[in-house]
């Protein structure tokens, strides 16, 4: 009799440190899940894209082939009928391949719907093993993202194979190759070429939103991600149509723009740094052709954290 009070207790005080430790997960699902709205994009021959507007979600990829649909991306498992809704727009046929271009949950939380359905998923390994245990993103850039944790997948809800560097499909006369080009975004991050029809999606190795996230406590790496700008570079012509993970399509001269604003904000960060000028002189004297843009918060307070962001790389620890 005695018991029952005792089990309660304990499955109350559980659930209670579980909802408190998520709750910035399950607040943004509940975002999701009220305010967004999903657009479907025309890109070139059977490929689509699927932009979130209204709440953050990464860019959902299509490419219909003959018997079924490809998908890059999931978005969340909150809004998989509004997503299974959308791929109906392009395809009546089934889904038949899923890739995840990394294990962030704007991008692959959809894993936990589309996974238990048994749909094959296509992921880096470091995607797996990440999504096998509970997440936390680095919120040394972005303070937003601080304490945000994310629950593990279930089994039947991980990517089912996986690869080391490269990937490739070959459906309905298209050559798709999956690249991994090393640490960047995070340390599993996929680009996807689409060779025939010369569209490419980045995922978060290219994004449209100013000063990029990047999960250093996850594998990512800034000098990493710029590294990788070049390699998206160089898989890119003047022609390609670019799939960013975030933001409207793109082009190579955009992804050049990137690549080029990094690369001197993080010369200008080590070199200033040698030179003797402190972390407050670093916010205010580097300037950069990337501007000071963010789409996260105050501008400042961003590009002084990716600065010492890029300094703690370097294993340089100001306050
Ligand atoms: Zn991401």
């Amino acid at each position: 009799m005695n018991k029952l009070p005792t089990l309660c207790f304990l499955i109350c005080f559980s659930l209670s440190f579980s909802q408190e430790k998520y709750a910035k997960y399950n607040q943004t699902v509940s975002s999701v899940e009220s305010n967004m709205i999903l657009k479907v994009i025309p890109v070139k021959n059977d490929i689509y894209m699927i932009e979130g507007l209204g709440a953050g979600m990464g860019n959902i990829g299509l490419f219909e082939t003959d018997d079924g649909v490809i998908m890059i991306d999931n978005s969340f498992e909150i809004i998989e009928d509004m997503i299974t809704e959308a791929v109906r727009e392009v395809s009546v046929k089934p889904i038949k391949y899923i890739i995840n271009t990394h294990y962030h949950y704007d991008h692959a939380d959809g894993n936990r719907a589309y996974g238990s359905q048994n749909i094959p998923i296509i992921a880096h390994h470091n995607v797996r093993d990440r999504q096998k245990k509970e997440t936390k993103a680095y919120g040394g850039i972005y303070t937003a993202l601080d304490n945000f944790y994310v629950p593990k997948h279930e089994e039947n809800e991980l990517p089912t194979l996986t690869f080391e560097k490269e990937f490739s499909l070959h459906e309905s006369k298209e050559e798709i190759s999956i690249y991994y080009f090393g640490n960047g975004h995070t340390d599993g991050d996929a680009i996807i070429k689409f060779q025939n029809s010369n569209v490419v999606h980045t995922g978060d190795s290219f994004v449209l939103y100013g000063l990029p996230f990047i999960d250093i406590s996850n594998g990512g790496s800034i000098k990493g991600f710029i590294s990788n700008l070049e390699m998206i570079d160089s898989v890119c012509d003047e022609n390609t149509i670019i799939i960013p993970g975030h933001g409207g399509l793109s082009d190579q001269s955009q992804v050049q723009k990137l690549h080029e604003g990094l690369a001197e904000y993080y010369s200008k960060t080590m070199t200033g740094y040698q030179n003797g000028l402190s972390i407050d002189q670093l916010v205010e004297t580097i300037e950069t052709s990337l501007g000071n843009t963010s789409g996260f918060g105050d501008p400042v307070q961003v590009k002084r954290n990716f600065i010492k962001s890029i300094l703690l790389e370097n294993n340089i620890i100001v306050e």
